[in-house]
């Protein structure tokens, strides 16, 4: 971006001054730095250049492309400069002087395609000259729209549809947006992206003749739509010199009445964006892609108020600070609609949590919103009711019947169970987001207005209009929320996509990763600009800090179909008599420069999400499949780990080292096994992996020791039909000695370089830890062993290894894995920190003071920092300001916390889906399971077979009720006669339940011991799957 051939430099054109008064004037700033970082504060107005400088995909070429004529420009006296100078607070206190420089130009183009007033000025015309009519009755002739920045902001959804194209985004608005909403921004930003679309960024606050002057007296919003009505002015007289004969026309679409009179009155066609798509007759279904914005006075069905007002955000703030209300996290209960808890911000340990009831307390409120809350008086205080409610009704406002739900909450119960309660008096922030889920049809014949039932159970249910219901019934749909009325029972919304067919695969799978905050698209151009082009070698520049070490017997081994591989590995004898082992990794950070799209995009993703039959990467194919993954017989840029060992596995050094490798083999876990095993075998990569299995399993022994965990978890893997991609089986992983071997050194080389980095930035080294877990979690793995008379200790992580591994009982093999596995349940999460926030870097789970993840950077970012923090360390590549910020790792650390749990439960969503395929396809069968756990009216079973898990239910609706005694201290349940404790084995019979559509389930019932009137037959064929009373199942825990 140097502007190479113009003359001139941009950055010495459009350098805005900036001036710290309290130090000497510094007028070097930086505008154009390198790629990504820059770190300039945010300005409205003149900064758009800046931000121009430093974004990407078309404002960055549009950038390119004008600056580099500004450049042209000055030489021939062409531009106008206006300048403005105020002063500005900084966050610290200071005060900065700031001066903008405006440059206002005659060449920039209307982006018509076929203008010959702006010729040459636009390449690549965006706006077609013949807009396909889209017969409007408003207004017949060819036009295009100019939305103004309220109509973007509310009404993104119907833009987005294929049927709207050819529009004017000005660039007052898209500043206006870009301050308002970053998901808007970027999705306009998309748009414009898009070439079908045809949407054109008009840069009117430098054309010369569509800027405007804030008058005196004028508040920066009445500029504002000032300059939106002049730019349509102008558009509409510079197209009629263009196109006599086809009388194009720019339409202004504004919500806001005042400005849509003042824009008639102007002589500019101006519509709502409601009157525009009434008016498109041929596409009547993009209405239901309106928002429906509440006016004033037109609040759908007058009605009697249902809901308190919510108190506007100063009085909010006032109450807060006082301590009347208290701010939190409003968090809906899945299992009861007319329920949720407030988690409290802040230190004050007695009120953390506070149980909100019923809907008027509720007020409104949508789960991760950020309300305010006002304690009620302890008399009105309230127990959390453990009932399982949800919400059925009809599609209409039955408040009566709700309120006298509400009173079968308010059970009788013992003092000491009543929580801090309280109700919502106002909403701080809305966090919104669309909502996957179904229509629930009215029953109202004609009718347009219909309920949505969001398939996440804490959204309330959304009235949307729409004229399409017999269409979208039966599929999954995406609703926006519009807003929540008074008077309104449920929140108003509009239709926003057709997801596909309810159960089928690729819906499903679209639905599992919405839900679950999963980025999948595909990777933007402005990503893809920073890959590589191909083909792709090692220059010379690449060598640079860089050892070679293609001669060594290197070699990767991987569960087979591994495309993405992360590490390899080699192990030699040297001449001294010691063994050189070296764990090369993946050298992703070479690729991906700081800061750039690329970058960004992997850091917003976080983790590569593995489902059962796909992959959404972190970071694009190219690199995560080819140039980066450490394939056999290529050349490939790794991160090296090597260290010299004595046989006896004891690190006697360890260095770090950027290089190129040439991997011998990609091995399967299998392949590597059998030629360890194989004692024909004798070549160079077989006797490496002998050498490796040798110390790594010193080295586990060692680890264990010290007190490290081995634990369990049933992991599933399903054997897909390569044609159909059906599973047609379902196994639990099987490990080897291989996968341990391969896992030993990863998790030696990820110790070796966190205790490097925080050697190195003892404040903002990106490491992992492990809590240990309150000695509480573990009450339920005791009194489980207790029960099977086995003694569990669990003072310390040492201990609890020992004590597992002592764990055994001859006539029940299976007992050691499920008492690991029930010991994983009591584990703490993992998690990312930044090394200066935390004094606790502990890794429990692992027995190590240190630990971070350093061997798989294709498909986790966390491990692209630390390997960038390693690089800087051993001086193979230059820092930058984010990487030494620890506040910017911590906020890193919590984003890379969230994506990972998120990837973790769109897997178990995708293997639940799966499993549900496979027992539809099998049918009805019948299984050994054990019990992990009971519950008052339940067990929770684990079937090995499967790696399934299970809840047999024993109070049915509609059924005699068994006699039921819980005994929470064993713990036991006593059905009848017949006595439950965890880890008894049972038989159950295993079916899909497919009554409820939008929530399929495997269903289990008991087989053995049988129970009269309780247990069913193993006969697997008489029994009514989807029978619909056994869906409302009630689980009290
Ligand atoms: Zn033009």
């Amino acid at each position: 971006m140097d502007g190479k051939g113009s003359g001139l430099r941009p950055s010495a054109r459009f350098r805005p001054i900036l001036t710290d008064l309290r130090r000497p004037v510094n007028g070097s700033l930086e505008v154009f730095p390198q790629e990504g970082y820059t770190n300039i504060p945010e300005e409205e107005g003149a900064n758009f250049w800046l931000k121009c400088g430093c974004a990407t995909g078309p404002e960055r070429d549009t950038f390119r492309r004008k600056s580099t004529k500004a450049g042209r420009d000055s030489e021939q006296g062409g531009e106008m400069l206006k300048s403005k100078t105020f002063l500005k607070k900084t966050r610290a206190g200071g005060v900065m002087k700031i001066v903008r420089e405006h440059y206002l130009r005659d060449d920039i183009g209307c982006g018509a395609s076929g203008c010959a007033a702006c010729g040459g000025a636009h390449e690549g015309p965006v706006l077609e000259l013949q807009p396909l009519d889209r017969a409007s009755s408003l207004c017949p002739q060819p036009h295009y729209l100019l939305p103004d920045t309220n109509v973007l902001l509310h009404q993104i959804d119907v833009l987005e549809d294929p049927a709207i194209r050819n529009v004017i985004v000005l660039q007052t608005v898209l500043q206006e947006v870009r301050n308002r909403s970053a998901p808007v921004y970027k999705r306009i930003r998309d748009m414009t992206n898009n070439q079908e679309k045809h949407f054109y960024t008009f840069t009117n606050e430098h054309h010369r003749e569509t800027y405007v002057e804030q008058l005196q007296g004028e508040n920066s919003n009445d500029r504002n739509d000032r300059a939106i009505r002049v730019a349509a002015k102008w558009y509409n007289e510079h197209l009629k010199d263009m196109s006599a004969e086809n009388q194009l026309q720019v339409i202004l679409i504004t919500n806001d009445r005042k400005n849509k009179e003042k824009a008639i009155e102007e002589g500019i066609p101006a519509f709502t964006c409601e009157e525009y798509i009434k008016s498109l007759t041929a596409n009547p279904e993009l209405i239901d892609r309106l928002a429906c914005l509440a006016e004033e006075g037109n609040e759908i069905e007058s009605g009697k108020t249902i809901f308190s007002e919510h108190l506007p955000l100063s009085k909010l703030q006032q109450g807060i600070k006082s301590g009347t209300y208290l701010q939190g996290t409003f968090r809906a209960s899945r299992e009861n609609y007319l329920e949720a808890t407030v988690w409290v911000h802040g230190d004050d340990e007695d009120n953390k949590e506070i149980i909100l009831q019923g809907l008027k307390n509720l007020n409104r409120a949508i789960h991760e919103d950020i309300v305010a809350v006002e304690l009620l008086p302890k008399h009105q205080w309230v127990a959390p009711s453990s009932v399982v409610l949800q919400d059925e009704g009809q599609n209409e406002d039955d408040i009566e019947k709700e309120e006298e739900r509400e009173r079968i909450l308010k059970t009788a119960v013992n003092e000491k169970m009543l929580k801090p309660t309280g109700r919502v008096v106002g909403i701080i922030k809305r966090n919104w987001r669309p909502y996957c889920g179904m229509l629930s049809k009215s029953d109202i014949k004609e009718s347009r207005r219909h309920l949505f039932t969001p398939a996440d159970k804490r959204i309330p249910r959304i009235r949307i209009e729409t004229r399409q219901a017999s269409t979208l019934e039966g599929r999954r749909i995406i609703v926006a929320v519009d807003g929540w009325p008074r008077n309104s029972r449920y929140p108003n919304g509009h239709f926003v996509k057709n997801l596909g067919e309810v159960g089928d695969k690729e819906t499903e799978t679209e639905v599992l990763l919405l839900e679950h905050d999963v980025p999948h698209q595909a990777f933007s151009q402005a990503v893809l600009s920073f890959l590589p082009k191909m083909p792709w070698s090692i220059t010379e520049k690449d060598m640079k800090n860089r050892e070679d070490l293609r001669h060594l017997c290197v070699c990767s081994v991987d569960p087979p179909g591994c495309t993405d591989i992360d590490d390899a590995l080699h192990c030699r004898e040297l001449e001294n008599g010691n063994l050189e082992v070296g764990v090369h990794i993946a050298d992703v950070s070479h690729f991906i420069r700081p800061g750039n799209a690329l970058d960004q995009e992997s850091a917003r993703r976080g983790t590569t999400v593995y489902l059962c039959e796909k992959r959404i990467d972190m970071v694009p194919e190219l690199l995560s499949s080819n140039l980066c993954s450490l394939r056999s017989n290529v050349d490939r840029l790794a991160f090296s780990c090597i260290w010299e060992m004595t046989h006896n596995a004891e690190i006697l050094k360890t260095r770090f080292t950027k290089s190129v490798i040439n991997s011998k083999a990609s091995l399967t876990y299998a392949e590597a096994q059998m030629r360890i095993d194989s004692a024909a075998m004798n070549d160079n990569i077989t006797t490496s992996l002998r050498g490796l299995n040798k110390l790594a399993k010193i080295l586990k022994k060692r680890r264990i020791e010290k007190g490290a965990l081995t634990l369990s978890s049933p992991e599933v893997r399903f054997h897909m039909d390569s044609e159909t991609h059906d599973p047609i089986d379902l196994q639990t992983k099987e490990l080897r000695e291989t996968n341990s071997m391969v896992e030993e050194f990863m998790l030696l080389a990820n110790i070796s370089v966190a205790k490097k980095i925080h050697e190195e930035f003892s404040e903002h080294a990106l490491l992992r830890k492990h809590p240990a877990p309150p000695p509480s979690n573990y009450e339920i793995l005791v009194k489980a062993a207790k029960s099977k008379n086995l003694e569990i200790k669990t003072d310390t992580a040492k201990a609890l290894a020992d004590s597992l591994d002592r764990a055994d009982s001859p006539i029940f093999p299976y007992l050691n894995t499920l008492l690991r596995i029930l010991a994983t349940r009591c584990m703490m999460q993992a998690v990312y920190f930044c090394s200066g926030m935390d004094n606790d870097f502990h890794h429990y789970g692992l027995a190590s003071p240190i630990y971070t993840h350093f061997t798989s950077p294709i498909r986790r970012y966390a491990d692209i920092i630390v390997h960038r923090l390693l690089a800087v360390a051993i001086g193979a590549d230059c820092t930058y300001p984010e990487l030494t910020d620890k506040h910017k790792l911590a906020d890193l650390c919590k984003n890379l916390n969230f994506r990972h749990k998120m990837a973790q439960y769109a897997q178990r969503a995708s293997v639940a889906f799966h499993t549900q395929l496979f027992f539809k396809s099998k049918g009805i069968v019948s299984e050994e399971a054990y019990i992990l756990f009971v519950r008052k009216n339940a067990i929770v079973v684990l079937i090995p077979k499967y790696g399934l898990e299970g809840t047999v239910f024993f109070e049915e609706k509609d059924k005699p009720k068994p006699r039921l005694i819980y005994d929470d201290e064993i713990p036991s349940l006593k059905i009848e006669d017949t006595v439950f404790h965890v880890f008894d084995k049972v038989k159950v019979k295993i079916m899909l339940d497919s009554s409820n559509l939008q929530h399929q389930k495997i269903r289990m019932s008991l087989v053995e011991p049988q129970i009269p009137g309780i247990s069913v037959s193993a006969d697997t064929s008489n029994m009514d799957i989807n029978e619909p009373e056994r869906k409302k199942k009630k689980l009290q825990k």
